[in-house]
């Protein structure tokens, strides 16, 4: 059996939000309008784009929360042929089984006291027995690394803590992908390295990661990037290839991560420094390093030094 590569393919969805009394339907604009794309099976996916450009819209298209107006939604899951097509209600859970989503408050995610009731809350309703609950909901607990909170009060816990919940709870339902809503938008930094080195983990593990952030720093870690305005998909390509349309970002009202913003600056004051490809720190730093070999500068230190070594 050959397995599709992909295991979500979107084409042409268009999405309108109901306008109420004042607006006809017709003269309402669609939150989805004519997206087409491909997420790759196992793959780490951004999606990024303004405030209200449609990523939420899409993202609970892609995961059945939302159907579509027109246009289809396919998932196809691992071991079988026939993709589950979004357009069929009477699929819909399994839908949901496979794509799982994370949102942006955690508090709204959490509907128990105790962490273990909460992470059970899924696949209890998925009517599995006890037994495998309690094999699920330990082995998620242990994947988000909070097996030792299984017992505590899921309100005392740090805003990360508790996004970690709800990532389990997801976790347990056994998705095969996992959407990432502004996951980390209410966190402070440390919350947020924690929940960025669990989606980590778990794209490492197999799961198909697709993540809609506001942080560049966080989409330059994607293997693709979907650059979505106005409900529609304006670019996609490598963090490096999309960042490098420096113009085309400025016009979705977006910004390049701040280290591409700093080489593009010496750049333009004359400095004779090769852009192109850089995204983070790391690439940042080899490209301002081989700036100075050029012009004949060469560090004090060297880059492999250890961090406190220099007084040796
Ligand atoms: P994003 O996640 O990129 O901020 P959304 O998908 O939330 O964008 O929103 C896309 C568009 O749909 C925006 O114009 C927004 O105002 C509108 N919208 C979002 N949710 C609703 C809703 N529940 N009812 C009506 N309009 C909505
Ligand atoms: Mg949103």
């Amino acid at each position: 059996m050959t397995e599709n590569i992909n295991i979500i393919e979107a084409k042409n969805l268009v999405f309108k939000y109901d306008g109420g009394e004042d607006i006809l339907p017709e003269k309402m604009p669609a939150a989805v309008d004519g997206v087409s794309l491909d997420i790759k099976r196992g793959s780490f996916t951004a999606l990024i784009g303004h405030n209200g450009s449609g990523k939420s819209t899409l993202a609970k298209l892609l995961s059945g929360i939302y159907m579509p107006l027109s246009g289809s939604v396919k998932i196809y899951r691992s071991g079988s042929e026939t993709p589950l097509d979004s357009s069929d209600e009477s699929v819909n859970f399994d839908i949901r089984k496979t794509v799982g989503m994370v949102f942006q408050n955690p508090d709204n995610q959490l509907v128990a006291t105790l962490v273990e009731d909460d992470v059970a809350f899924a696949p209890e309703n998925l009517g599995l027995e006890p037994a495998e609950i309690r094999k699920r909901v330990d082995e998620a607990l242990k994947t988000v690394g909070l097996t030792e909170y299984a017992c505590h009060d899921t309100h005392k816990l740090s805003g990360g803590q508790k996004q970690r919940v709800a990532i389990a709870g997801v976790l347990a339902m056994h998705p095969e992908c996992m959407i990432f809503d502004e996951s980390t938008a209410m966190l402070d930094p440390k919350g947020r390295e924690d929940i960025m080195k669990t989606i980590l983990g778990l794209k490492k593990s197999g799961i198909t990661v697709v993540l809609i952030t506001h942080y560049m720093e966080e989409a330059s870690l994607a293997d693709e990037l979907f650059v979505i305005n106005e409900g529609k998909l304006l670019a996609k390509g490598t963090p490096v290839e999309v960042f490098s349309k420096r113009e085309l970002l400025k016009n979705a009202g977006l910004e390049a991560p701040q280290a591409s913003n700093l080489v593009n600056e010496l750049k333009k004051r004359g400095i004779d420094i090769d852009v192109s490809g850089v995204i983070d720190t790391d690439s940042a730093v080899r490209a301002i390093e081989a700036a100075f070999e050029k012009s004949g500068i060469r560090p004090q230190t060297r880059p492999d030094t250890p961090k406190g070594a220099q007084n040796a």
